[in-house]
């Protein structure tokens, strides 16, 4: 086989990326655009020693799990790798994805396939967006989305996973620059002014937060852009971040109040959050209030616990799981998440949580050899990298009763969970959680006693 050579192949299954992959000939293929369950004809593009990709051509024999993409520009997007499959197709997937992990790589034989908690209505789930600016041929300012794999903006003002305001706020924005003439901001010659517009809402609060990010610190007629965005219900908060520098991060770190509160705010079940243009927060909120239930239930505190939450963000599971425990002690590397976490905790009055900045693996074997701290629960969610030894080690001598590790990454959490039943943990209950409906990627939530 050789590269333009043209194969027929089932897709039996999807990579991290939401490719699809299939077998011919012993020869493993990526291909994408492509559903569990379809034959296709597929043009090679590149081969290697075991493995290849190719190209959709035809789709020979549809899956049963495809349906047509309610988005338009599915395709070129990339950012919902999933759209061409049926929502209970997503669901099964993800399931067994999680499933196949923990046996293969945990070791776990036996295991029923876990339960999953699906959206009902998985479209309009994102509460943030973040859109780039850019100039079209014509000389016209446009914005959506970057093509796959490129900085070429392809656009569009709608998108299924966000909100319906965003369209209306883009809209506006494009308006006033192409009244005032303004230019956006151009990545080759560091020239322009308007990088990306950050949009984000309160879903339970319906407060709308805009973030101007541009290439300067004001935008000409900037108070008459402002009186047309407040037209917009539940505008909250409007302001501009300044980001001078040559580089594909989005934000600057300067921010320049406009108008309104210089944040907005949120509930995930009876937690209150504010939340600046800079601060991280979940951006699933309907399914973080079903993930956090899920930590929250599997703790099972009393009233009078001692529970650690590593890598604790801004403290959302930490908050969730003061309501029912003595005491909670979130850690968290990045300084300010932890301010963050600090003010939400004086915000909703609690007095019984303390934060500590600093690697997980770090802080808690430090504060267990010096001060002997205790835990009668440890609840983990760490990143795609799962737990280091070091961490897995301190939890393993603090022997807590129950550990509840909330994952990103099903390999990662399938490993540690190997390593925490070499030091004689069980698992007891594994759910998963559809926090990124359209996307390949899958939370899950574990309890080991
Ligand atoms: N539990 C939070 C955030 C989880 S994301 C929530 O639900 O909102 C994982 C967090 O781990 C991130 O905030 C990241 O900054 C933090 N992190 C990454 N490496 C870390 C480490 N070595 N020690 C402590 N925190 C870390």
């Amino acid at each position: 086989m050789k590269k333009d050579d043209l194969i027929e192949i089932v897709i039996e299954d999807l990579g991290v990326d939401g490719e699809g992959i299939g077998k011919t000939d012993g020869i493993t293929f990526f291909v994408k655009d492509t559903v569990i369950g379809d034959r296709v004809e597929a043009k090679i593009m590149k081969m290697k020693k075991t493995y290849g990709y190719a190209r959709l051509m035809r789709i020979l024999e549809p899956s049963p799990a495809r349906v047509e993409p309610r988005c338009a520009y599915a395709r070129q997007c990339g950012g919902c790798q999933l759209q061409a499959m049926s929502y209970e197709a997503q669901l099964a997937y993800k399931v067994n994805k999680v499933w196949n992990h923990l046996t293969r790589i945990g070791g776990l034989t036996g295991l029923p396939k876990p339960e999953i908690l699906g959206m009902e209505d998985p479209w309009r789930y994102r509460n943030k967006a973040q859109f780039p600016f850019g100039t079209d041929k014509d000389g016209h300012a446009v914005t959506g989305f970057y093509a796959a794999r490129s900085h070429r903006i392809v656009p569009c003002t709608e998108c299924w996973l966000g909100v319906e305001e965003n369209r209306p706020i883009l809209e506006k924005i494009l308006n006033h620059m192409e009244k005032r003439r303004i230019p956006a901001y151009e990545e080759e010659s560091g020239k322009g002014l308007v990088r990306h517009v950050l949009i984000r809402k309160g879903f339970s609060t319906g407060e709308i937060m805009v973030c101007l990010v541009l290439n300067g610190r004001t935008l000409p007629g900037l108070s008459a852009l402002t009186a047309s965005l407040k037209q917009v219900e539940g505008m909250t908060s409007i302001s501009i971040n300044v980001n001078q520098k040559n580089t594909n991060v989005i934000m600057g770190r300067e921010m320049i109040p406009v108008w309104g509160k210089d944040y907005i705010t949120d509930r995930i079940g009876e937690i209150s959050y504010q939340i600046s243009p800079l601060s991280f927060f979940q951006v699933n909120p309907v399914q973080t209030r079903k993930l956090y239930e899920t930590a929250l239930e599997y703790a099972d505190l009393k009233g009078e616990e001692t529970v650690w939450d590593l890598y604790c963000g801004i403290g959302t599971i930490s908050l969730f799981l003061a309501q029912k425990a003595g005491r909670v002690y979130g850690v968290e590397i990045v300084p300010e998440a932890i301010e963050d976490a600090r003010r939400n905790a004086a915000l909703n009055g609690f007095s019984n949580v303390e934060f500590y900045v600093g690697k997980a693996e770090e802080v808690l074997p430090e504060k267990y050899r010096s001060e002997g701290i205790r835990a009668d629960v440890i609840v983990v969610d760490p990143p795609r990298k799962g737990l280091s030894p070091a961490v897995v080690d301190a939890m393993a001598q603090m022997a807590p009763e129950r550990i509840v590790y909330v994952s990103c990454d099903p390999a990662t959490l399938a490993r540690d969970i190997g390593l925490l039943r070499e030091k004689g943990y069980v698992l007891h209950t594994t759910k998963a959680v559809d926090m990124f409906p359209r996307c390949a990627h899958v939370e899950t939530v574990v309890l080991l006693s």
